[in-house]
């Protein structure tokens, strides 16, 4: 389980930016209302800044989020311009790895799941954000272009669940993967953004530690702790047993033509050959591929 803190930026007599009778308040609180559902309804804690009409200030929203000292944290707003043919989503953040790495992820997401067009992730910083905690502060198309507007109104849902699976592909748990071991840690242990020890560290998982595995890559494996998943090195990492038998790889073996002229050291190589293409084989098995 993850705990996420969400705002609505605006509120009250703030309206933020307006399109005639359309608020950006509303649809903020709207979005983050959905978001937060979703992510209570996957078992995480969610904290909101305002659940109705009520102000949300940056300078408070700023304060409240490093009070929260949540996993994450967002801000929602819509972005507003002159020119009306101002399109797209973006995500701003500070530029610390983890707050970077999902406010592009998030930026993507928002893009594909509404076919608002990709801004990507803006920075470094923003008003409404802490800099003291992870957070970014998706803008969900321009409330200015009627075409936005549209996109919005009608892929809300669709927006929503994208962004919550966003959080839950760092933070988990990860309905869809395949847990392929379990483990157990034999040093305390970080668990990582990324697999490399230059990536931020999502918290320290304690000696003994029971982990779920998901992947092996190279010397990093992909796990999750307490529902947080992440990467952490192989090397501290003791693979207990494979978790159930459905998940296991039966190995036959092949047949083995050997010529009867071969000598002793042909034999072993033929064996050996067959052997180490059927350890690739169970191997790429493992990894899913
Ligand atoms: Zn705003």
């Amino acid at each position: 389980m993850a705990y996420f803190a969400l705002a609505a930026g605006h509120g009250a007599s703030d309206p933020g930016a307006v399109n005639g009778t359309r608020l950006e308040k509303d649809d903020n609180l709207k979005l983050c209302l959905k978001v937060g559902k979703l992510l209570e309804d996957r078992g995480h804690r969610v904290d909101y800044y305002r659940t109705g009409d009520t102000e949300c200030t940056a300078a408070n929203c700023r304060e409240w989020m490093k009070a929260k000292k949540a996993d994450f944290a967002l801000c929602f707003h819509r972005n507003s311009f002159s020119n009306i043919t101002a399109t797209g989503a973006e995500v701003w953040s500070f530029s610390d790895e983890l707050s970077v790495s999902l406010a592009t992820k998030l930026s993507a997401a928002i893009s594909s799941s509404s076919g608002l067009y990709n801004r990507g992730r803006k920075g470094n910083g923003a008003a409404w954000l802490s800099a003291d905690v992870p957070c970014a502060q998706p803008e969900v198309g321009f409330i200015s272009n009627p075409a936005d507007n549209v996109k919005f109104d009608n892929t809300l849902d669709k927006i929503a669940e994208a962004i919550a699976n966003e959080l839950e592909n760092v933070f988990g748990p990860i309905k869809n993967l395949e847990r392929i071991a379990v483990g157990t840690t034999t040093d305390p242990l970080n668990l990582r953004v990324g697999p490399s020890t230059a990536s931020a560290s999502l918290g320290i998982i304690p000696q003994g530690g029971k982990i779920d595995i998901y992947s092996v890559e190279k010397n990093w494996v992909r796990v999750s702790y307490n529902g947080k998943l992440g990467y952490s090195s192989a090397d501290y990492i003791k693979i207990d047993y494979f978790s159930k038998p459905s998940e296991e790889i039966t190995i036959k073996i092949p047949d083995i033509k050997i010529p009867k002229t071969a000598t002793e050291e042909t034999v072993f190589q033929i064996i050996g050959r067959s052997v180490r293409d059927l350890i690739d084989t169970v191997f790429s098995g493992w990894k899913g591929n």
